[in-house]
């Protein structure tokens, strides 16, 4: 047997994007922290635009806070449309809590932190720098990330308008959210940016998917468009201490969900197994296409039944395997892609 999700450790529910009074939300740290909590999360990481804060402060035995900011860079060739246009935005995470310079600073896009003191005293790596709206400039701010001591991973690729010629010229981000509940709840976007992912597999790509919130709490919760409680990652780890935590993001070590949970994933022999909350469908994907000879990559219900467990025959030209879990409200529980190498074949 062989346990794609860890056999041992325990689940530990986390939203990874997320905005404060610090950046353009509408509530404190204090308040995020407070609801978060109270909605049975055990993880939050408060990752205010170009801001990056220390809030490991809050943490409790039964609650973690990891610190982190979100980067962007904007295509602004016809600046009075710029708002419109394409967007990079990217999530950092620091992957311990003494992690706390901003990288490559540009004083066009920090207009949150000044509200906190002058530009020159953020702390950062090396000096202050232009951005442009390049692939090469993206992919050395996830460059410089990474070596500073962040996981990087690319937010919301349905909402930034970036073309897939663009997004896959990225390079170096360990994963990318397939969901953004605020995407969904405020703007209309939809259930999933699969298609994205897809595409960056089948490019070889090894990536993990997030869903997140990305909550600014302009509606009340409970309000229809409130953007919080929507999107969350189910993190495996051995205890919920920081270091374990970013050690299981880093092993891929969880799944991310609008809705159902899973509860195992694992290799028996040459069968993937998925077991999870009562579902309505359970897809298989894969690299090529995968119904041929006599294999179906879905179990589904008829009305009034419920699917909590389904097995898939591997191949070894799936090339990768991912599953997907649709419950009767449409909501989606998201594996991330494994390759063949990791399970054996
Ligand atoms: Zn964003
Ligand atoms: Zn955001």
């Amino acid at each position: 047997m062989r346990y794609l999700l860890p056999e041992k450790g325990k689940f530990y529910k986390a939203n990874l994007h997320c905005h404060s009074t610090l950046s353009d939300g509408s509530l404190t740290p204090e308040e995020l922290k407070k609801a978060y909590k109270e909605n049975g999360y055990d993880i939050l990481a408060i990752t205010d635009h170009e801001y990056l804060v220390d809030h490991t402060d809050m943490t409790e035995p039964d609650f973690l806070m990891l610190n982190g900011y979100e980067l962007y860079v904007k295509d602004m060739s016809e600046p009075e449309l710029s708002r419109f246009y394409r967007t990079t935005h990217l999530n950092a995470i620091a992957k311990t809590p003494d992690v706390k310079k901003q990288i490559m600073v540009d004083p066009r896009y920090t207009k949150y932190a000044v509200r906190y003191g002058k530009i020159e005293d953020l702390p950062r790596v090396g000096e202050m720098c232009t951005r442009t709206y390049t692939p090469g400039c993206v992919n050395r701010m996830i460059k410089e990330a990474n070596e500073n001591g962040f996981l990087v991973f690319y937010n919301h690729p349905c909402w930034s308008r970036e073309e897939l010629s663009v997004i896959t010229q990225y390079t170096g981000f360990m994963g990318m959210e397939i969901y953004n509940h605020g995407c969904f709840a405020t703007e209309g976007y939809g259930t999933d940016d699969g298609q994205t992912y897809d595409t960056l597999l089948r490019m070889g790509r090894r990536l993990a998917v997030f869903a997140n919130d990305d909550n600014h709490n302009k509606y009340p919760f409970g309000d229809p468009l409130c953007d919080s409680f929507g999107g969350f990652n189910m993190i495996k780890a051995e205890e919920l201490t920081y270091e374990a935590v970013i050690a299981a993001i880093e092993k891929g070590d969880f799944y991310c969900s609008t809705g159902p949970t899973i509860e195992k994933l694992y290799m028996d022999g040459n069968v993937l197994h998925i077991e999870c909350s009562p579902a309505r469908d359970i897809f298989l994907r894969t690299e090529p296409r995968n119904n041929a000879k006599g294999r179906s990559p879905h179990v589904g219900t008829k009305p009034g039944e419920v699917v909590t467990h389904a097995q898939f025959e591997i191949r070894p030209e799936d090339g990768y395997v991912r599953l997907e879990v649709v419950d009767h409200a449409g909501k989606k529980a998201f594996t991330r892609a494994y390759f063949m190498d990791e399970l054996g074949m």
